[in-house]
């Protein structure tokens, strides 16, 4: 049996360990370096399954998340997930970015196609010598790491059905994934859908919910704009009836978003994954409404 700390995260998970994790973004300045790791060492204390990053569009943000990850591994007891996407990447690339991953100490991958430009909705053309889906990355990172795979609560946006975008995770299962992790969740339900839709295909991996509690009026827009879906009216509801109120918006936000946490784990989630926008607060608030303590 390997030792605790060299457990994967696939494995930490069919443990049956209620898993926290939470995701970070590589930082643009060493102003934003500095915020980062107070986050991570603010959230530390809570003894995350794993602490993720995500991997950028282009340019320096992607050997960041390479060293950033490494330094998790080497100055921290956390383990690292790193996020790589095939955007922009020959297979060779993409074979020499995993290289560096275990090179950093870095065993667990989150393997993602990633966005065209335009978004997700817009079409996709492979890099020339690349990969064209996730499942592909999938292959050539397993099993010498733990795979990790996106999910979507509502379908990815350019899957043509439902159950077409169930059978795109199974493919992903196959070709050597161990767990999922979800788009953000706004609705306990709309995970459940997705769990029964991915089981009804043959999924037996953990999938893990995305949560990222809304915090200001702005962010209702944004968040809508990046999952490419529009949030759930009583949701939008909850919190446009405290439109003039920045404080009362805020903690409605976090109580609407620990209110689904309580159901997401009440209803057999695995556990809860946080986007936390390298910031450690509104986890905080929403581990203190579910009296996690540390
Ligand atoms: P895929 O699984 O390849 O799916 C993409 C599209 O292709 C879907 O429409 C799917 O239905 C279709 N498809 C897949 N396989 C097949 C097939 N065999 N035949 C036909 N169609 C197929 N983006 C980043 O740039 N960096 C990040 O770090 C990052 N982290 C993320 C973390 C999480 C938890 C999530 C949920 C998303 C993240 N993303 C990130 C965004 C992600 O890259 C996009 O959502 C992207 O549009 C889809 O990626 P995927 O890995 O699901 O792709």
């Amino acid at each position: 049996m390997s030792s605790p700390s060299r457990r994967g995260i696939g494995q930490r998970l069919r443990e049956g360990e209620q898993s926290f994790s939470f995701e970070f973004f590589p930082p643009k300045d060493e102003a934003g370096e500095a915020q980062l790791w107070d986050a991570i060492r603010e959230l530390e204390p809570y003894q995350p399954t794993f602490v993720s990053v995500t991997y950028g569009a282009g340019g320096t943000s992607r050997d960041t998340t390479v060293r950033i990850t490494g330094r998790i591994a080497r100055e921290t007891p956390m383990l690292p997930l790193g996020h790589l996407t095939c955007v922009g990447h020959t297979r060779d690339e993409l074979q020499a970015i995993l290289a560096s991953y275990a090179e950093a100490g870095v065993h667990n991958v989150l393997a993602l196609r990633g966005d065209p430009q335009d978004g997700p909705r817009a079409e996709w053309t492979p890099t020339p010598g690349g990969l064209t889906y996730a499942s592909d990355l999938v292959e050539l990172a397993a099993p010498d790491f733990t795979v990790g795979v996106a999910a979507f609560p509502d379908g990815h946006p350019s899957a043509p059905s439902l159950e077409r975008d169930a059978e795109v995770l199974l493919a992903k299962e196959r070709a050597g994934a161990e767990f999922a992790i979800t788009d953000m969740v706004f609705r306990a339900t709309d995970y459940f859908a997705l769990l029964e839709r991915a089981k009804a295909v043959g999924v037996t991996m953990p999938i893990l919910p995305g949560i990222m509690p809304i915090l200001n009026l702005g962010q209702v827009r944004r968040m809508a704009e990046l999952s490419g879906r529009d949030l759930p009216a009583e949701v939008v509801q909850r919190i446009t009836a405290h439109a003039d109120d920045p404080v009362g918006l805020r903690a409605e936000g976090i109580a609407v978003a620990a209110e689904m946490c309580e159901a997401l784990l009440a209803g057999g989630a695995p556990g809860l994954h946080f986007y936390t926008l390298n910031r450690s607060r509104a986890t905080r608030d929403i581990f203190t409404a579910l009296r996690i303590t540390v």
